[in-house]
């Protein structure tokens, strides 16, 4: 069965067609610009060179049908017509308090969707327009809706409640949601057969670091809590976003410096984290390079990042009581052997042990235990796979 797996933004969409019967990824590519002059599609198919194929996009439409055509295609396509593709599945980011597991997408589905609009103002609506231009493309092809927040609605609610006056919890679902579900769900399931247990007999910690960066407690293949919240900014450090920060500041910024809340939220969001207090990057291979070469406040904001990860585990091994292993994942968590062993660093004494060796030596794509043979809690780097993810609860709820 080949499952193809949207994740559409305002302006871009990106796609997978998987095969499913060894979940090899037969295409992958990338809409972007969708709308705007020099629109054009990256397509790569399995073992073959990428083709970029500029046209105009119009809209979403345009750009399924371009995707249509490529994966189709006599010479960089991978399927002989679009009847192969048995199913789609879509990121969707936002499913509010209504959404726990993913769905087949029906007309009250999509209307529960633009019902959290609100809550995701920016990534829901992108991701209607990617289920419409399926639809229309596709008509009788079974739509499958994976929520990035489903996986955190087992969260008890003395975890997601903010301390805020319960009426505003009421009136508007203000909440803590969590983001990132559909890695921190994929790498907890690969972490279970690592270890050679059932995900209901383990409790584990994940770090998904990343331009965005969340850590969730996994109890019994359950979220019991993660770093973000309401929105993607809570939580540890990030690329450009602040993290937790004092909420008070807001206002005292919006005051000192005469800007309006619009503005202190782009600060929060786009001028703050490791790139706010180096002044050099967001990226951290660019934070090491210029540590490496004395810049001091690269180094603060690597070991700000490092620290606010640190906080996270060791309040979710309160969280959890007893922990069998943490894992890392996404750009930094599988690259970074500093950032790993700083952020566990001086943990032994909560049976935490870092082998420095292995922890060199793990390479990206690859799955590894980076952990001393007698380390209580195992150390695992966990390559994530969101597309897979898509496509397996795709799988699952259309088979
Ligand atoms: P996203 O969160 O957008 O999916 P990724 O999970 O790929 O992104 O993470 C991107 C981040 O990973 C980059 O900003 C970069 O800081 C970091 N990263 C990627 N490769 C490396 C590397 N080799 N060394 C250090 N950091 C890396």
């Amino acid at each position: 069965m080949k499952i193809l797996v949207i994740n559409a933004g305002s302006s871009s969409l990106k796609y997978q067609l998987i095969d499913m019967e060894n979940e090899s990824v037969l295409a992958k590519g990338l809409c972007e610009r969708i709308g705007i002059e020099g629109s054009k599609l990256n397509h790569t198919p399995q073992g073959g060179e990428k083709v970029v194929i500029a046209k105009d996009m119009k809209d979403h439409s345009d750009a399924i049908r371009m995707v249509l055509d490529a994966l189709t295609d006599k010479n960089h396509g991978v399927i002989a017509s679009m009847d192969e593709i048995s199913a789609v599945g879509h990121r969707v980011v936002h499913g509010g308090e209504i959404f726990n597991k993913s769905v087949v997408i029906n007309d009250e589905v999509k209307a529960a969707v633009e019902k959290c609009i609100p809550l995701a103002p920016l990534h829901n609506p992108a991701n209607l327009i990617g289920i419409a231009a399926c639809e229309k493309a596709m008509p009788g092809v079974p739509q499958v809706g994976v929520f990035d927040t489903a996986f955190h609605q087992t969260m008890p609610q003395a975890a997601y409640m903010y301390a805020l006056p319960y009426d505003l919890y009421d009136k508007y679902k203000i909440r803590k949601y969590g983001f990132h579900g559909t890695s921190h769900k994929y790498v907890a399931q690969e972490a279970a057969k690592m270890l050679g247990k059932k995900q209901e007999d383990i409790k584990i910690i994940t770090c998904h670091l990343g331009n965005g960066s969340s850590i969730t407690a996994v109890d019994g293949g359950k979220s019991v809590d993660t770093s973000m919240g309401f929105t993607p900014l809570a939580g540890v450090c990030m690329g450009t976003r602040s993290g937790d920060i004092d909420p008070a500041i807001v206002k005292f910024i919006a005051d000192q410096e005469g800007k309006s809340l619009e503005d202190v939220d782009k600060i929060l969001n786009k001028e703050s984290g490791v790139f706010g207090i180096s002044g050099v990057s967001s990226d951290f291979r660019d934070l090491e390079a210029a540590q490496n070469n004395g810049c001091e406040k690269s180094k603060l904001a690597l070991d700000m990042f490092a620290y606010s990860v640190k906080k996270y585990v060791g309040t979710y091994m309160a969280t959890l009581g007893n922990v069998d292993a943490i894992i890392f994942t996404a750009g930094i968590g599988e690259n970074t052997a500093i950032m790993r062993k700083a952020i566990l660093d001086n943990m032994e004494g909560f049976g935490v042990e870092v082998d420095d060796a292995k922890n060199e030596k793990a390479i990206r794509g690859a799955q590894m235990d980076i952990s001393v043979d007698g380390s209580k809690v195992r150390i695992l780097v966990i390559p994530t796979n969101e597309e897979l993810m898509i496509a397996k609860e795709t799988l699952e709820l259309v088979k």
